[in-house]
């Protein structure tokens, strides 16, 4: 086709980012906005966010070259604990490990880690690092486009004033996405009336690269394994989450408290003195899904077209999934000589994608309404489906390939 771009990208955050290095690695012509400035050195002030990455994913973020471009080496997860609280007020009545179900370097295959945490702040460095090297790759941030599609082209208009024509857009402009909203595509939110408070501990003894998922009445509590630094050498990212209340009180206390309340809540785990290393950070939870992934000339990938609830980590993983398939079909048709905006590859895509992207966000939304409810007959069968998982090899084998996305 006659078009400066094969594809533009909207949003360079870390799908539209992906996408576009392994797309440009195959030959096409990518314009990538995105309206934030990239910075190659992890920002002073970082969004606290710290994500927990499928062990699957790491090849993809590999064939990108973000991977090796990370200023910090991630943190390998290599045991992950899960306790149910069973509706007891922690410092009354602690679970421990022990009453829980772990999964040790024996369910993971070939010894691998089921995967690894790396901080948001480190990640764009990373992205930021691989889009400056990327050859074949036109990047232009800040900046923002006025977008009008048609039957044969997209067109964009930049804020320079320059006009360019691409065959078709992808919308990685994450959950608010201005271009999901301009093609009038529908959307169903599910607020959970509860917020995520995250904050990075400083511990006195090493993680040995464990995480926690304590699920409490009130919400899910997460400690998760973080890289150390020379300033703190043996760190964790915490993930608590509760009604907006109550976490309004525990944002107000005083460290010595809080730190007291989180000791709480990590069921036994011997961390030695635990330390606030930083400001808090809260994230109002909703699930959220796009009614199509697609429109004239126009893809939703990320958290356009999803937003899952953060109970088990799986946001920008399914994020991921979907630059996958998009690699895979759009680098075949380029290859083949097609037009990317055909509405049967559009189509192709939403069917791929679109249905394991669905059961994933009901799992999650599932599994956050279960843990937080007290009714005894639950109560019973969650602990009665958390034995049977602890009991039954296979079980388990099954729920590990799944959470490492293999
Ligand atoms: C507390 C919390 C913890 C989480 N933990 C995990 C975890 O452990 N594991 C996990 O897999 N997921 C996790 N997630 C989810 C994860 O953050 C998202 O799924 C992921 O950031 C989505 O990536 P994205 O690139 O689609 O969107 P975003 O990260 O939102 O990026 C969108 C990009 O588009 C840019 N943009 C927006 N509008 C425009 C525009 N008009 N023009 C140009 N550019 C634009 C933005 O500047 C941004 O760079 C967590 C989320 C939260 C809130």
């Amino acid at each position: 086709m006659g078009t400066d771009y094969d594809l533009c990208i909207n949003g360079g955050g870390p799908i539209g980012a992906t996408l576009a290095c392994l797309l440009a690695r195959k030959g096409l012509r990518i314009l990538l906005l995105e309206r934030s400035p990239l910075s190659t050195t992890p920002a002073r002030n970082p969004d606290g966010r710290a994500y927990a990455l499928a062990e699957g994913i790491r090849p993809l973020l590999e064939d990108a070259g973000i991977w090796q471009a990370l200023p910090l080496p991630p943190q390998p997860i290599t045991t992950i604990h899960v306790t149910d609280s069973q509706g007891r007020i922690p410092a009354a009545s602690r679970s421990t490990i022990a009453d829980g179900l772990s999964f040790t370097g024996d369910d993971a295959p070939e010894d691998r880690p089921f995967g690894w945490m790396v901080e948001a702040h480190n990640l764009l460095a990373a992205i930021a690092r691989t889009l400056t090297n990327q050859p074949g790759l036109d990047v232009r941030a800040p900046a923002t486009g006025r977008f009008t599609f048609s039957r044969d082209e997209a067109r964009i208009t930049l804020d320079t004033g320059e006009t360019v024509t691409a065959s078709l857009v992808i919308a990685a402009d994450g959950r608010q996405s201005l271009l999901r909203q301009q093609a009038g595509i529908g959307l169903t939110r599910i607020p959970y009336n509860k917020i995520a408070l995250v904050s990075v501990l400083a511990h006195e003894k090493p993680h040995h690269g464990s995480a926690l998922e304590n699920f409490l009445p009130q919400g899910p509590f997460a400690r998760l394994p973080l890289p150390g630094t020379e300033t703190h050498p043996h760190r964790s990212a915490i993930v608590w989450t509760d009604r907006p209340g109550r976490i309004a009180h525990f944002t107000s206390l005083d460290a010595a408290s809080f730190t007291r309340l989180v000791e709480d809540r990590l069921c036994g785990e011997d961390l030695g003195t635990i330390t606030l290393a930083g400001r808090h950070w809260t994230y109002p939870l909703a699930s959220q899904y796009a009614h199509r992934y697609h429109a004239t000339r126009l893809l939703l990938a990320g958290d356009a077209a999803h937003g899952l609830h953060p109970v088990a980590g799986q946001g920008m993983n399914l994020g991921f999934r979907d630059v996958r398939t998009l690699n895979d079909i759009l680098g075949d048709a380029h290859a083949r000589g097609q037009d990317l905006g055909a509405p049967a590859l559009l189509q192709h895509y939403q069917r791929l994608s679109r249905p394991g992207n669905l059961a994933m966000l009901a799992g999650c939304d599932l599994m956050e309404r279960l843990f937080s409810t007290n009714m005894p007959l639950i109560r019973h069968a969650r602990h009665a489906g958390l034995m049977a998982m602890k009991r039954l090899p296979s079980l388990r084998h099954g729920f590990v390939q799944k959470a490492m996305g293999l």
